[in-house]
Order: structure tokens, then C-alpha cells, then sequence
């Protein structure tokens, strides 16, 4: 099945709403917008609705209701909407060769698609970081300079380090004196 996007455009560079109405002799087809009578609400002979080319669509003010070429086709034939652009495409012999599946273009996107790579170790130190600089002015300064000496050696722990659990401990430990502190212990 190919990308609905591309194959979309490619079949409104060979047929247009304008044809098909203007082939049901609804309208001209030369003008930028067209009152005619409605294909669906029963006999219209104030002609409820009207093409616009610019957006290729139509409106009935009795039916309420704005179709576009698969809508119309939808209504007017009975078709599902992969059924309406497999009718145009083979009744209009719209190329599609060289467009793309919908797999590969999902692929594509993937492909292309800027990947954001998160630090989780770096910002859960940031988070640490702003917690003890809350805790200044509040705590003893000592306590206070050892949170942040705690601080300075998770930062600087080797990935070894990081892997043997101890800057794990250390962290619960920074922690739990600010909790600590929070808590008024
Ligand atoms: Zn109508």
C-alpha cells in the first residue's frame, strides 16, 4: 500500500472534485467557484451548493456538509475511502510506481527522525545538585559543605565506580540528609 500523503498529491495532479463535477455536468469547471444543485438531498432547484477550486471542496447549505473527491465518491458511489482511490487511480491511470510504501516511508521517518538521548545519571545529579543548594542557609554550614563534597564525588565517579554501588550509597546517603534536614532532624 503506498503512503496516502504522496499518493493523495499525485492523484490531484491528474484529477480534480472540479473534473468529476463538471463531468456530472454539476458545474462548468472554469470558474474559481460555482453554485450548483445538490446530488443529494433530493431535487434542488435553488442550488444549495458550491465549488470552491481553491480548496478543491464543495459545501451544501441544506445538507450541511463540506465533500472533497473521496467524500463525494464515498457518498455518491458507495465506496470506502482505499476503494474511492483505487477507482481513480485506475479510471484516471494515475502512475504510483514510484511513490512510497507506507511501510518504507514510516521507515524513512524513523530513519530521519533527530534521536534525543537522555542522560538519566546526569540529570538525577542535576536534581540532587538543586536540592542541596535549597538546603543552603538552612543547615549548618558544615553539613552543608558535605553535602555538596558528597555531591562533587558522585560527579566525578568513574563508570567502575558508578557500577560498584557505592556512588549509589553515597547518593542515598546526600539524600537522606536532606531529608533529614527537611524534616527538622
Ligand atoms: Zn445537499
Amino acid at each position: 500500500m503506498k503512503e496516502i500523503v504522496a499518493l493523495k498529491k499525485r492523484i490531484s495532479e491528474h484529477v480534480t472534485y472540479g473534473d468529476l463535477l463538471a463531468r456530472d455536468g454539476k458545474i462548468s469547471g472554469s470558474l474559481s467557484e460555482e453554485q450548483y444543485s445538490c446530488t443529494f438531498h433530493g431535487r434542488d432547484l435553488k442550488k444549495s451548493a458550491r465549488y470552491y477550486r481553491e480548496t478543491d471542496s464543495s459545501y451544501c447549505w441544506v445538507c450541511k456538509e463540506k465533500l472533497d473527491i473521496y467524500s463525494y465518491l464515498e457518498k455518491k458511489e458507495g465506496l470506502g475511502f482505499s476503494q474511492a482511490i483505487t477507482h481513480l487511480v485506475k479510471t484516471y491511470r494515475v502512475p504510483t510506481d514510484d511513490l512510497p510504501d507506507v511501510f518504507e516511508e514510516a521507515r524513512r521517518r524513523r530513519v530521519e527522525a533527530p534521536r534525543v538521548k537522555v542522560n538519566g545519571s546526569k540529570l538525577s545529579q542535576e536534581r540532587l545538585s538543586g536540592a542541596i543548594r535549597l538546603m543552603r542557609g538552612s543547615i549548618p554550614d558544615e553539613k552543608y559543605e558535605r553535602l555538596v563534597f558528597a555531591l562533587m564525588l558522585l560527579k566525578h565517579a568513574t563508570p567502575e565506580e558508578k557500577k560498584t554501588g557505592a556512588s549509589e550509597v553515597l547518593r542515598k546517603a546526600a539524600l537522606k540528609v536532606v531529608e533529614d534536614t527537611k524534616n527538622g532532624r
